[in-house]
């Protein structure tokens, strides 16, 4: 089956008992027995939920794996993956990570003696450094946020087999429509179901997706024993958000490509962080694993004043100033004060997230509208 027809199909059938073709919301924490022991799959939702498991199964098509499993946020997800690792244990992860990880992995998982690495990874070379045998996960992010660098997965792949590694991937930017990263090599796919999935900027939701047995063994074992599960009503939205996946992201694409293309050539723009720009540091590593370039950018504005850059936001109307990303409306940001502000000045800066920074989540509007929106807001700096 070709990618939008899973996107509508993979694991969903009409209701058993009514003939439904939406996957009703089984709003239920307990399921009734007939005897002891005698039950139909189901005995507890925290366990197993007939939405949650369709979706699981949708996800896990998409993804080109055999096993899903959704959590009550993104950040719940990669916790799950963490959990499976042991005092003492190395994990190698990109140095310009979801600031939300970053918090996780150094503010709650150190104290219990799991020992983080950050490294620059547009070059595997930098990560292949610090592995050791203690090394048990390098954790990806490609493209990256807010300076959309674009990681060789094939290439992390093979140093995680060298050294009995687990490789996980979170491909929230990428979604499963442009990138695929179980069929490059990875052990672990991990989504922000918030963004581009769910699509809709109304549900916070994780997943994980592996083909490999005894991982989803250990993740099912997780999300029940630590229990941060996706609720069934959510479940629902997400089922109903990744029906129009496909037609969303080519949209994105193409919106993205547009914006790239017209900010590019524009004389107040200093420099567009875009994969699909030939000029992209790894646009050739991006043309070979991702089928298009998506709806993510970011690019600075010449002189580098951090008032321009403020101004410039505000100064926008279609583009709403928020965090977060992937919902159909276009969403602007300013990386230095919003979402990465937390980093020190000198640290942020030489990962490139200086002072005239935006970062664009350009959504499915009519493209003509943002690039004016856009032009005028240019135009008063
Ligand atoms: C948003 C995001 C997360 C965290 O997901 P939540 O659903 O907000 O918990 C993780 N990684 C990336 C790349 C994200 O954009």
């Amino acid at each position: 089956m070709k990618f939008g027809t899973k996107a509508i199909h993979a694991g969903i059938e009409p209701d058993p008992t009514t003939g439904a073709i939406m996957t009703p919301i089984y709003q239920t924490s307990t399921f009734v027995q007939d005897g002891v022991g005698n039950h139909k799959g189901y005995q507890y939702s925290r366990t197993q939920n007939p939405t949650r498991d369709i979706l699981q199964k949708n996800l896990a098509a998409l993804e080109n794996g055999k096993y899903g499993a959704c959590f009550a946020s993104g950040i719940a997800a990669i916790d799950c993956v963490i959990k499976m690792l042991k005092p003492g244990d190395e994990v190698v992860a990109t140095n310009d990570l979801y600031g939300g990880s970053y918090r996780l992995f150094k503010t709650i998982y150190e104290q219990y003696g799991i020992i983080f690495h950050f490294v620059d990874m547009k070059n595997i070379v930098e990560a292949q450094r610090v592995m050791s045998e203690k090394t048990k996960l390098i954790w990806a992010e490609t493209p990256t946020n807010p300076m959309i660098n674009i990681i060789d997965i094939k290439g992390l792949a093979s140093l995680a087999n060298e050294s009995n590694a687990i490789l996980c991937v979170d491909n929230t930017f990428a979604t499963p429509y442009l990138q695929n990263p179980l069929d490059l090599g990875a052990d672990i796919v991990m989504h922000s179901v918030t963004k581009y999935l769910g699509g809709h900027s109304d549900v916070v939701m994780g997943a994980l997706i592996t083909s490999k047995q005894e991982i989803a063994d250990e993740i099912y074992r997780i999300q029940n024993s630590s229990g941060a599960i996706a609720g069934p009503m959510d479940c629902f939205l997400v089922l109903r958000g990744i029906k129009t996946l496909h037609l969303r992201m080519q949209r994105h694409c193409e919106n993205g490509a547009r914006i790239a293309y017209f900010l590019h050539a524009h004389p107040k723009v200093e420099k567009v962080y875009w994969p699909g720009l030939e000029d992209h540091i790894n646009h050739h590593i991006a043309k070979e694993q991702m089928k298009d370039f998506g709806g993510m950018l970011s690019f600075t504005v010449k002189g580098n004043d951090l008032e321009d850059a403020l101004k410039l936001v505000k100064q926008v109307k279609v583009f709403a100033l928020a965090e977060s990303l992937g919902g159909v409306e276009s969403l602007i940001g300013h990386p230095a004060t919003m979402t990465h502000a937390a980093i020190p000045k000198d640290a942020r800066e030489k990962s490139g997230v200086v002072d005239s920074l935006i970062r664009l989540s350009i959504g499915v509007e009519d493209v003509e509208d943002l690039i004016e929106d856009l032009d005028q807001a240019l135009e008063v700096l």
